[in-house]
């Protein structure tokens, strides 16, 4: 098992070494469990005719009639069988495909159908050779995830089958169950060396079924075992700041709050002092929509450990949003005597000097602040808690250094974020934090009423905006960020935005437009937020930098041009950015000509609801789990070979159940029925970067 991939035959040191850039399988066990990521039952062609946009795949059999290289991105090729013809469309691997589809010969094509132009094409199909054993019908054969090199490098799907079952035939005798006995009856799993021979080469679609679900189960156990395992270890390891008592200062804000908390607040307070008071470091996601009132919360538990002799800090992403936070808080914290100061890379030589000094003898309680914070030249004299706004801008080494800003022990940690995360995603990426929800909204927020139009409706929509303005409010106009490979191109297209409002809303009016795009320095994007924010500007036209951005009560209508560019959670954050005020809000979704129907789906899932939560699910559901953690974590600290967030969940719950039962009953995997799974975990397949114990 053990054994270099290159000594297998067929493989050698050429396709050994494809093997291992491309994939990263090594070993033999590595190719064994390198799975294939669908199954092809040569029984299913779709007959072209028949393709219609509205399923998900489709698998056609065609003869290439021709092929249009219309220019160096973009291949178009028309293949035809018995009932019709259809256009294949590649924009990448364009040369590769060219030489391959020579016109004449017949191919496999799977893929998803859409319409365009009123016609129907596949982006992308994968290519396969044809069906002409008629005696393979309902015999599923696994395919592969591939690139280009290996096809180039003769590893191709048939090549794989073959390696596959040559290691199998090696290895399948010494894979041994990584799974206790009493777990795999109580979840009805099938045997390891049964799993891996028909998750290869199914004997029919029941076999598959059962093969997958022991695979993703295991995987997915372990995961949350390894996870689960972190927090007990932390739980129990007393290297925490104990703050037992509540002290003067948050009874001083507390008591001048011109409100009374949400339920939800209260909860999440009670939940903030159980962990600071028990003597383990705490670890909390703290997760609520928008506006649901996260700072409150931040600045209470704060002064929970000011009034324990600690310090404190609040880092924001952005210097923007520093400074928001810092005008917030001292409101909070004028009744309470503590001192607070901001800190940023901004903050001038002389303006820092007494700020460092505050900081190092003590006599500052809250720093607000941005990366500046973790500075080398920053000492605290005994810093205790550390809030992290929308964490993930952070990286690892920052925490890390953050970590050895505590006095001995590290500080507690507090990480905030307005993006709502689905369930199985939060179980995964902050399974070893414990997560705390406000799912209520502060009474006399107003709905915001969203809908969804065409380009043909912007007179209209301008003369809204008119509407509102005359009454003394603001609107954001919103554009997405354009990429053109991989180089950001918003630019020509945020200021064509602007020209067109320009002209609208002209200056001889009186009308007056600030634009912020990301090509901006840093002080053009301050000078033009500010001037919005401040009330000089009636409208705001930009991309999506405003996305965290600034709170500017007074404005009611967020136009978001070519939404169905954006993701869900993304135009839930923006949308997020009105209705902080007393007026009634409006979010104007306007989609281009050629918008999709799947796109104009979620669009109207905008308009249904301002949940939150729902939204993210719904996203997920939608697009998948890779896209929402591309766009908004900066990566997934592990990955999934079989199991999937979106489709999984349940198995997950299940896996974590059956996890968090095994720990409950012997939590560091002493006994001797657990030894086999404290060697898988120790092989470190489902090891997070946990920063929580960075040193
Ligand atoms: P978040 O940080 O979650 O976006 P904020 O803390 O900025 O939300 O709160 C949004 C607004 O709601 C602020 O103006 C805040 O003063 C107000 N607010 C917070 N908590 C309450 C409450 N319990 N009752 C009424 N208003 C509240
Ligand atoms: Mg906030």
């Amino acid at each position: 098992m053990k054994n270099d991939i290159q000594y297998l035959p067929g493989v050698g040191p050429k396709r050994a070494l494809l093997l291992k850039n491309e994939l990263g399988i090594f070993t033999l066990e590595d190719l064994i469990h390198f799975y294939p990521f669908r199954y092809l039952d040569r029984s299913s062609v779709t007959p072209i005719a028949e393709v219609t946009p509205d399923v998900a795949y489709v698998q056609v059999q065609g003869k290439v009639v021709s092929r249009n290289l219309i220019n160096i991105k973009h291949l178009s090729i028309m293949v035809e069988d018995d009932s019709g013809r259809m256009e294949m469309v590649f924009f990448k691997g364009v040369k590769w495909t060219y030489d391959k589809l020579e016109p004449g010969r017949t191919f496999l094509f799977f893929g998803k159908p859409q319409s365009f132009n009123g016609r129907i094409n596949i982006v992308h199909p994968e290519i396969d050779n044809p069906v002409q054993d008629t005696s393979a019908r309902g015999v599923l054969t696994g395919v592969y995830p591939s690139t280009e090199k290996l096809k180039n490098g003769g590893v191709t799907g048939k090549v794989m089958c073959k390696l596959e079952q040559a290691a199998l035939s090696l290895c399948l005798g010494e894979v041994h169950e990584t799974l206790p006995e009493s777990i795999i009856r109580a979840h009805g799993l099938c045997p390891l060396p049964y799993a891996l021979k028909n998750i290869h080469f199914p004997d029919d679609q029941r076999a598959l079924a059962l093969a997958s679900r022991r695979l993703k189960f295991e995987e997915l156990f372990f995961l949350q075992l390894s996870l689960l395992k972190q927090r007990y270890v932390r739980s129990r390891a007393a290297n925490g700041i104990p703050m037992p008592h509540v002290g003067p200062a948050f009874h001083a804000c507390f008591g001048a709050l011109p409100y009374s908390l949400t339920g939800a607040q209260q909860r999440v307070i009670k939940e903030i002092r159980a962990d600071l008071s028990s003597g383990s470091q705490m670890n909390r996601l703290l997760q609520g929509d928008v506006g649901s009132g996260k700072t409150m919360v931040a600045v209470l538990s704060c002064l929970i450990a000011v009034g324990n002799g600690y310090q404190t800090c609040i880092m924001a992403p952005t210097e923007v949003l520093a400074k928001q936070h810092y005008a917030n808080i001292l409101k909070y914290l004028a009744p309470t005597g503590v001192r607070c100061a901001l800190l940023t890379g901004s903050t001038s030589r002389k303006d820092r000097r007494p700020i460092l000094e505050g900081l190092a003898d003590g006599s500052i309680g809250i720093v607000v602040g941005t990366h500046a914070l973790i500075e080398d030249t920053v000492q605290y004299k005994a810093l205790g808690l550390a809030v992290i706004d929308e964490q993930h801008r952070f990286g690892v080494d920052q925490r890390a250094t953050l970590w050895s800003k505590g006095p001995g022990a590290p500080p507690h940690v507090l990480v905030m974020t307005a993006t709502p995360i689905p369930r199985t995603l939060a179980m995964t990426l902050y399974g070893d934090l414990d997560v705390s929800i406000i799912d209520e909204m502060p009474p006399g927020r107003k709905p915001v009423q969203t809908m969804l139009i065409g380009q043909n409706r912007l007179p209209a929509m301008y003369r809204f905006m008119r509407e509102q303005i005359a009454m003394g409010r603001q609107c954001f106009v919103v554009y997405p960020m354009i990429f053109i490979n991989e180089k950001l191109e918003d630019v020509s297209n945020v200021e064509q935005g602007y020209e067109d409002i320009l002209k609208a809303f002209p200056l001889e009016e009186g009308y007056k437009v600030a634009i912020v795009h990301g090509q901006q320095s840093n002080e053009q994007k301050e000078f033009n937020m500010s001037a919005f924010a401040e009330g000089r500007a009636h409208i705001l036209v930009s991309t999506t930098v405003i996305e965290v951005g600034v709170d500017v009560p007074n404005a009611s209508v967020m136009v978001i041009r070519s939404a169905q560019r954006f993701g869900l959670s993304q135009l839930h954050q923006l949308r997020g950015r009105v209705g902080r005020g007393a007026e009634k809000s409006y979010c104007i979704l306007v989609k281009d000509p050629k918008t999709s129907r799947e796109a104009e789906q979620r669009l109207e899932l905008m308009c249904s609801t301002e949940d939150g939560f729902e939204i993210a699910e719904q996203d997920m559901k939608m697009r998948g789990p890779g896209d929402l953690e591309g766009t908004q974590q900066s990566g997934l600290p592990i990955s999934l070979g079989i199991a999937s967030l979106t489709r999984d969940g349940l198995l997950l719950e299940e896996a974590r159940h059956c996890a968090q039962s095994v720990l409950d009953g012997d939590p560091s995997l002493e006994k001797p029925q657990n030894a086999v799974l404290l060697r898988e975990l120790r092989k470190g397949k489902f090891e997070l970067r946990d920063y929580s114990n960075i040193s």
